[in-house]
């Protein structure tokens, strides 16, 4: 199964894709991720984007059409992925249908994650990732069971990501409506787009994730 996630920074697209990727073999494709490996590891591509998205703007087209292509097609993703962070924009779903459809490989579902613009800034503000693992944890909604150790490999290195900040937000938040929200009525049309409510907890985003897909809960 192929999915694209959808929603606004904070809509919880990392976390249900890690959970998809965990319950389901499908592979969790997030540009955000890998620009970020770019950024630590100083490639050229990394040195491009760092200020871009620090300002909380959209990296070029040229640079994540070109990742996405490269890592698509690796022979992990055979088994299903899951799009995070991509596309962006029209002109970066244009390029993936491209990138596709000579592979024959079709996008079964788009899942619009909808949520409350005015409850995201304390979601990205709130969040971390364990260092080692990267399992997303919450300040206040998705606490570790023991303060300070990841509930998944144990580490006690924790990190937080540059653009997750008050004053990043409204940039990054814009960029959405302005440059991603058309993607809507795009997978509309095509007739793969399906909702589900943002705002629930966790686990019942998930379920709810579950039944657009078709998916039984005992996977
Ligand atoms: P994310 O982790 O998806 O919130 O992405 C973090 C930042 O990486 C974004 O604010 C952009 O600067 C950049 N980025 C991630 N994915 C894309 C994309 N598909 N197109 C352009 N920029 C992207």
């Amino acid at each position: 199964m192929n999915l694209i996630l959808l929603g606004p920074p904070g809509a919880g697209k990392g976390t249900q894709a890690q959970r998809l990727q965990q319950d389901r073999g499908l592979v969790q494709l997030s540009t955000g991720d890998m620009l970020r490996d770019a950024v630590s590891a100083g490639t050229e591509i990394g040195k491009q984007a760092d200020a871009v998205m620090k300002a909380g703007k959209l990296v070029s087209d040229e640079i994540v059409v070109g990742i996405v292509a490269e890592r698509i097609t690796q022979p992990d993703c055979a088994k299903g992925f899951i799009l995070d962070g991509f596309p962006r924009n029209v002109a970066q779903a244009e390029a993936l249908d491209v990138i596709l459809a000579p592979k024959g490989i079709a996008l079964d579902a788009v899942v619009e994650m909808v949520v409350d613009d005015t409850q995201l800034v304390d979601r990205v503000t709130g969040r971390y990732t364990c260092a080692k693992c990267g399992t997303g944890y919450h300040d206040r909604n998705k606490k570790p069971k023991q303060d300070g150790v990841c509930d998944v490999c144990g580490s006690t290195q924790f990190k937080r990501r540059a653009d997750d900040r008050a004053e990043t937000f409204p940039a990054r938040l814009a960029e959405y409506h302005a440059q991603t929200a058309p993607l809507l009525p795009y997978y509309r049309a095509k007739g793969v787009l399906k909702q589900v409510d943002g705002m629930a907890e966790i686990d019942e985003v998930a379920r709810q994730i579950d039944k657009v897909l078709g998916l039984s809960r005992t996977a």
